[in-house]
């Protein structure tokens, strides 16, 4: 799709976890788009590159990073503030996994705090080094975190996947009332089912299965929901239109979570 070009991040820089892959990957791409300087990390770092450089654009980096390290997490941040004069103003902490689906009576409590480790502490550790950065040099920064339609309900996801994703919730309520102190927004977008190897994996599905199956139970028939939907919410958070939004819980799940059918 063509769209004409914006610029509503010009200027801005922009930290993305995840970014090598879908949500994240669409996300760097609208951001770069709209004018943003963005520092891309993962932990796929030939793929994080060659997405990178497939946009061809001086203003955006690949970075390493696994987020359930603080320190890389700090080195990040402080790699990102070397490059642009101190600058950080958007963090989309993005990264995340999905794990196996299980009985409750079968949890894996392995497998349960590895997947707090990305989901939540990665996220946390994120917040806090970024929100540091921000707060030193006065910028009005933006927080967005990506939860999931599994924030809201349960049965959307394996268990310790829907407990990490209610917790980013709490995490983003908590911290909305200090960092507004400092004139810092924090928000989080929650996605249902965008055809990404996240949602693919498990199954082994194809991409059109995932999204006939969203398609199927959406209230918002006959559209076929894209990672660049999500990149659209996050890019609304990061830019100014959102200025006065804050400790929201911005849901694009196509109307899933609000009804519940009583026809499936
Ligand atoms: P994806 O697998 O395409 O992308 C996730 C990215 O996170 C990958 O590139 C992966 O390498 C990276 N990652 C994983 N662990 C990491 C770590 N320790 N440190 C740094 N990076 C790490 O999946 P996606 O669907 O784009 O997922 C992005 C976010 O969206 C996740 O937080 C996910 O929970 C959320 N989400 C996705 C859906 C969906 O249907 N796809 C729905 C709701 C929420």
């Amino acid at each position: 799709m063509s769209r004409p070009k914006s610029f509503r991040l010009e200027g801005k820089v922009a930290l993305i976890t995840g970014a090598a892959s879908g949500i994240g990957e669409e996300t760097l791409r609208l951001f770069a788009e709209n004018g943003a300087f963005v520092v891309a990390v993962d932990i796929q770092d030939e793929l994080g590159q060659r997405v990178v450089a497939s946009i061809g654009s001086d203003k955006v980096t690949y970075h390493h990073c696994d987020v359930r390290d603080e320190k890389h997490v700090e080195e990040t941040v402080n790699f990102t503030l070397q490059k642009y004069n101190g600058s950080l103003d958007i963090l989309f902490s993005n990264a995340g996994i999905l794990g196996p689906w299980t009985s409750i009576l079968d949890l894996d409590l392995e497998v349960f705090d590895n997947t707090m480790a990305i989901n939540v502490r990665g996220v946390a550790a994120t917040i806090k080094h970024a929100a540091r950065a921000m707060v030193a040099k006065k910028t009005r920064g933006s927080i967005i975190c990506t939860t999931s339609v599994a924030a809201c309900l349960g049965g959307y996801g394996p268990h310790p996947y829907t407990t990490s994703k209610h917790a980013l919730v709490g995490l983003v309520r908590s911290a909305c009332k200090e960092l507004g102190t400092h004139g810092i927004r924090i928000n989080s977008v929650s996605p249902f089912g965008v055809a990404t190897p996240l949602a693919c994996g498990p199954f082994n599905w194809e991409p059109s299965v995932v999204e006939a199956e969203t398609c199927a139970r959406a209230n918002l028939k006959g559209i076929v929901l894209k990672a660049r939907h999500i990149a659209e919410a996050a890019l609304f958070l990061a830019s100014d239109e959102s200025a006065y939004i804050s400790g929201h819980n911005l849901v694009v799940d196509g109307g899933v979570s609000v009804t519940t059918p009583i026809i499936a």
